[in-house]
């Protein structure tokens, strides 16, 4: 599947395709999601698009980097995995220190088919914090063109450093019945700073919907994806570009606070009174 099929999980894709097509891909991303999402898939897809020769953003399935992407055999593409020989002494099934030192040597090497090195981690949240620590070193200084995609259920049990070095994309069922829930709450709120309610009244709201840490990570989802439709004409609200640019941007620290610690109901209350004034 090319990267655009993958908007099934949010706008993540159509992000990630802006990205390659006006250049400012990241060295690393967490991509997030849980066990039912297809992240592997989707890191494919994506590096695709960062390769492709025929439809740069996309990916055209059909080139040579495309083919060698989807067939695993890029030869500068490093896939690593959670290795099953580790659960007999650890109980787990993790990835192991080992495997990640290699990955470290292999990166400092240069691409030998393109511009860029590309690891895909897998069950990234199940290396081992010695090897994390040692990984920081190459999100630190990573050797340019290397673009890395640490796959993960949940990025809280990666390190904050860690977290605070990659750029995080959270992957959900965007067709799926608990993104509703999210997508109602986000309309709701959204409505009420921009029609200018009390913040009383967005505060009583907003304790109403948000109860859990995941309750307002649903809330940020549903936010991010009701402001990408606005944008593309799909809502009677509507918002500036630049106004939506910065409300996604306010939304996306929002979630990365949340994720390395801060309380989320201070957080969330604060992003209302920002997004408040960005969509003035
Ligand atoms: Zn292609």
């Amino acid at each position: 599947m090319t990267l655009s099929a993958y908007g099934k999980y949010g706008s993540a894709a159509r992000k990630l395709g802006d990205a390659v097509k006006s250049g400012i891909v990241s060295h690393a991303y967490i991509i997030e999601g849980d066990s039912n999402i297809d992240k592997m898939g989707f890191a494919r897809a994506f590096l695709q698009a960062l390769t492709c020769r025929e439809m740069p953003g996309e990916g055209c399935g059909k080139c040579v980097n495309c083919r060698k992407i989807a067939d695993g055999n890029h030869e500068d593409l490093y896939v690593v995995e959670p290795d099953d020989t580790t659960a007999a002494k650890s109980g787990t099934v993790s990835i192991k220190d080992a495997a990640v030192e290699d990955l470290q040597v292999r990166l400092k090497e240069k691409p030998t088919a393109g511009e860029h090195n590309m690891a895909v981690i897998s069950g990234g949240d199940t290396m081992t914090t010695r090897a994390q620590t040692r990984f920081l070193k190459t999100l630190e200084e990573p050797p340019e063109g290397t673009v890395i995609m640490i796959l993960s259920e949940n990025s809280e049990e990666l390190l904050p450093t860690i977290n605070s070095r990659c750029v995080n994309i959270r992957l959900y069922d965007a067709l799926g019945e608990d993104r509703t829930e999210g997508a109602e709450e986000a309309e709701k709120i959204l409505r009420m700073i921009m029609d200018k309610a009390y913040f009383a009244d967005i505060r009583s709201e907003l304790d109403n919907a948000v109860r859990s840490r995941q309750d307002a990570y649903m809330l940020l989802d549903g936010l991010e994806s009701l402001i990408g439709s606005i944008v593309r004409g799909n809502e009677e609200l509507s918002l500036e570009p630049d106004q939506a640019r910065v409300s996604t941007e306010l939304i996306e620290e929002a979630r990365r606070d949340i994720k390395l610690g801060a309380g989320y109901n201070y957080r969330i209350r604060s992003l209302v009174l920002r997004l408040g004034e960005a969509v003035e």
